[in-house]
């Protein structure tokens, strides 16, 4: 380019978001960011196009957990920008790392009714921890690494940034631009991480070293933190038993013989001291309050956010990055070391009730029961994907009872292979998830397995699977509804409206599966496990695009599933 070439905020964007290390972005086009997305394509970014900002988001907030770096959204002005909320909203309550970007109408025409005109800065607030409006073209280096910096320190969350119409079509020249993307960048601030102080890790250790009954709890907030490595150390030095929150599942692998999963109620009710990283008390942990755990449990917390141990008023609170506290833990441990060993009546108690309900499990899992109830598929998922070996593939998981038995019957053995509606409980996440998982991590297939409801939210975005080849199978629990179809008392339906549909049931017998022929994808219709089988050998071994219709008995499971006392 000559010295006087002009370059517009688009292609300003693209060298940004290039330079702060942004490699996919995830969104719909449309007015007025088109060429915002044709740029950041020829700056070697990778844009997924979706049919909708909702799917686009959820995939860009599991981008962001799974890789660490914030996934990006671009969308539209007014309605793009408001879809684009429940993803968003997805990233701030699971704490990922996401940052949406709307073009938003011209600035001058504001207020006049001008086309998808919107106040985006203030719709956006309850979901961010930072925004920023760009409102000259001068301002776009600075906004793009500022939303990017912040959407990553301390606790992730989601961020936005706001681009109008008029600044888009603004211009500088290459030689202005290169130094306002310079002095931004070299301008840019980085929060320091806060180290736990010595004192707190002495206490931590000398209150372990005491308990008769340890746990180490660990969450998503360890798996952002990439812990894996000396949560391993801590857990096989000490000798503690371990419980792993949903997503925290595989980051220690699920057959390990200290895992407490499958004797969670014990694990919880009777622990002395609770060592919890990287995970919230809130409702998946029972807010650490009885009768689920013991009232005189002392919690000792590692998390990077000081507000969450404001919040919660642990025994002892660490404060910092749980990579960088199990260090100091550990070498601390090393120094004067101690483990629990296999006899220690606290182990002992905790592997025989795992093993006793897990041969409880198993007996109900070997039977064959045709027409399918949740567990038979689930076993013949779950024996497929063991068998797929490593890398393993990224599981995602939603729906009531499907997700709830997906939990207890599918096995992680590496760490963020899961992914699941999540702290805020979110339905439709499935398809953006699997897009995300896709294509962060393409060595990995990816597996979902969805009840009928949640798949149908976003079952258009089939199509993207198939256009960009990505190697999914999509697993649909068919049970005919939410929860299973009709399920009511026909004596308490009366009104006008008796005869319609249930709010709870679909069309019996949808055939989930052409969907995705229509775009030349691959689909399975079954309903016995041979038929399961063959469709799980045929679809894992091709890495291709495919749905697994599976006609479950409607009858099967229960109303919202583990949760019926919230229904
Ligand atoms: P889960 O749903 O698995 O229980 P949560 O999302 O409730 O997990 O909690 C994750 C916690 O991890 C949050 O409180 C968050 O502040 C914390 N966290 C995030 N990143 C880190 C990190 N690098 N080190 C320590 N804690 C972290």
């Amino acid at each position: 380019m000559a010295e006087s070439t002009l370059l517009d905020s688009n292609l300003l964007v693209a060298k940004a978001l290039a330079r702060a290390g942004v490699d996919r972005m995830f969104g719909v086009v449309g007015i007025p960011v088109t060429s915002l997305a044709n740029r950041a394509v020829a700056m070697g970014i990778r844009f997924i196009a979706f049919h909708n900002e909702q799917s686009a988001g959820y995939a860009a907030s599991a981008y962001g957990y799974l890789t660490g770096l914030p996934g990006i959204l671009l969308t539209v002005s007014g309605p793009g920008c408001v879809h684009g909320l429940a993803g968003l909203s997805n990233a701030a309550v699971n704490g990922w790392p996401m940052v949406m970007i709307s073009g938003s109408c011209d600035q001058k025409d504001f207020g006049r009714g001008d086309f998808q005109e919107l106040d985006q800065i203030a719709a956006v607030k309850p979901f961010v921890k930072f925004s920023v409006k760009a409102k000259h073209i001068t301002e776009i280096p600075n906004s793009v690494f500022s939303v990017i910096d912040h959407a990553r320190s301390g606790r992730p969350g989601g961020c936005y940034l706001d681009i109008p119409s008029d600044v888009l079509h603004q211009t500088v020249t290459e030689s202005e631009a290169n130094k306002l993307l310079d002095d931004a960048e070299s301008g840019r601030k980085i929060d320091s991480i806060r180290n736990v102080g010595n004192d707190e890790i002495a206490k931590a250790i000398s209150l372990i070293r005491k308990a008769e009954r340890p746990l180490i709890v660990f969450g998503k907030g360890a798996a952002i933190a990439r812990v894996e490595g000396e949560l391993k150390e801590f857990v096989e030095k000490t000798g503690i038993p371990f419980l792993p929150t949903p997503m925290g599942k595989g980051l220690l692998p699920d057959c390990h013989e200290l895992a407490a999963t499958a004797a969670r109620s014990l694990a919880i009710g009777k622990c002395d001291v609770a060592v919890v990283v990287g995970a919230r008390l809130n409702w998946l942990l029972h807010f650490g309050e009885p009768p689920k755990w013991s009232k005189d449990v002392k919690f000792i917390l590692v998390d990077i956010d000081e507000g969450e141990i404001e919040l919660r008023k642990p025994y002892l609170g660490l404060v910092g990055d749980a990579k960088r506290t199990l260090k100091v833990l550990n070498k601390e441990i090393k120094d004067d070391p101690f483990c629990l060993g296999r006899s220690h009546p606290w182990v002992e108690a905790i592997t025989n009730k795992a093993k006793e309900n897990v041969s409880r499990m198993e007996a109900q899992l070997a039977k064959d029961v045709v027409p399918f109830n949740f567990l038979t598929p689930m076993r013949i998922i779950r024996d497929a994907i063991i068998a797929l070996g490593s890398p393993a593939p990224i599981l995602v998981s939603e729906g009531a009872n499907t997700m709830d038995v997906g939990r207890s019957v599918l096995v992680q053995m590496e760490p963020r292979t899961r992914l699941d509606a999540g702290t805020w409980g979110t339905m439709g996440v499935g398809l953006g998830y699997c897009i995300a998982a896709a294509v962060a991590s393409p060595d990995r297939l990816v597996v979902a397995v969805e009840g009928d409801s949640g798949f149908g939210f976003s079952a258009m975005e089939v199509e993207t699977l198939v256009r960009y080849q990505l190697a999914v199978v999509v697993i649909v629990f068919n049970n005919g509804g939410v929860y299973g179809g009709d399920r009511r008392n026909p004596e308490e339906i009366t009104g006008p409206f008796k005869d319609d549909p249930a709010p709870t049931s679909f069309v019996p017998g949808a055939a989930y599966h052409v969907l995705i022929e229509a775009f030349g994808g691959k689909g399975y219709l079954v309903g016995t496990p041979d038929e399961l089988k063959s469709a799980l050998t045929e679809s894992f071994s091709a890495r291709k695009p495919a749905v697994i219709n599976v006609t479950i008995d409607p009858y099967a499971g229960a109303e919202s599933g583990r949760m019926q006392h919230k229904n």
